[in-house]
């Protein structure tokens, strides 16, 4: 697929006026919705100017048919009241690390758990109207679950995990942090896996640039300043052979952060940025 900028503006609007009302159920097996379908039908003499004309209605239409998105929207909001089964070490990539960990809230007590949903369900049912196929690595929010572990999550749309024949295009790991009160704004971590880091640091760089084009900050507190970091400690990141990002969108420690990370508006907005993120990568290919 090869966007300009402006027909990625244009595609985003048609395809989400044109989404079905109901959210399309998925669940840690992919599930397609059915995209919008192309109204514009191509009319010519030419039989190649015609399927031509059909290929470009059908990508106005759906301009991420045939590409699938895995979505992991961080911790489980149970984690916290299964210690033992979160603390179990699993492989990170390279090290050991806890299977998972109950994640940040903020001051008043809205779980990062539940925003990272949130946030995630909006962004597949923006994604999915875009003609995509979306995995997540969880399936609900809820405090009587816990899990998966960062090895799952890490390997979720790998080829040949779990039976998937094909790797996935693109993962993205949702979170909101919990630093010292007066930091705010979003970072992107990206890989340090030998061979994946160009593509993940692009993608990391599509994601910087959307969130900035709604507004939203880069982070005061950590990544110098430049909304972008790698890291080579983190199992989603490692054991990911899907170009990979994992984002803190803001720090929920911060007042002005969590009155965004826990508004709807805020949470739209977010998603609203990701998705744009997303067209904008995989419309270069
Ligand atoms: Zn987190």
């Amino acid at each position: 697929m090869r966007l300009s900028p402006a027909l990625v503006v244009a595609l985003l609007g048609t395809a989400l006026v044109a989404a079905p009302a109901q959210a399309p159920q998925t669940t840690l097996v992919a599930s397609t919705a059915a995209g919008p379908s192309a109204s514009a039908a191509a009319e010519g003499h030419d039989a190649t100017a015609a399927a031509e004309g059909r290929d470009a209605a059908r990508s106005a239409g759906a301009p991420l048919q045939g590409a699938t998105i895995v979505i992991d929207p961080g911790h489980q909001l149970g984690n916290a009241r299964f210690p033992r089964k979160i603390n179990r070490p699993v492989s990170a990539g390279g090290l050991r690390k806890a299977c998972n960990t109950t994640g940040t809230a903020t001051a008043a007590g809205y779980p990062e758990a539940t925003f990272a949903w949130r946030v995630a369900v909006r962004l597949r049912t923006r994604l999915e109207a875009l003609g995509a196929t979306v995995v997540m690595t969880r399936d609900r929010n809820s405090r009587r679950l816990w899990g998966p572990c960062v090895d799952v999550r890490g390997k979720l749309g790998n080829a040949g995990y779990r039976g998937r024949e094909r790797a996935a295009d693109l993962k993205i790991s949702i979170h909101g942090d919990g630093a010292a009160a007066s930091g705010h704004g979003f970072h992107v971590i990206t890989t340090k896996r030998r061979g994946a880091v160009k593509r993940s640091a692009r993608f990391g760089r599509e994601v910087r640039a959307a969130l900035e084009s709604r507004k939203f900050r880069r982070s005061t507190y950590t990544a110098g300043g430049r909304g972008l970091v790698r890291r080579g400690d983190l199992g989603t990141l490692n054991l990911s052979r899907v170009p990979t990002a994992m984002v803190e969108l803001g720090n929920m420690r911060n007042r002005r952060d969590a009155r965004t990370m826990r508004s709807a508006a805020g949470q739209r907005r977010y998603a609203k940025a990701l998705a744009n993120s997303v067209v904008a990568y995989l419309g270069r290919y």
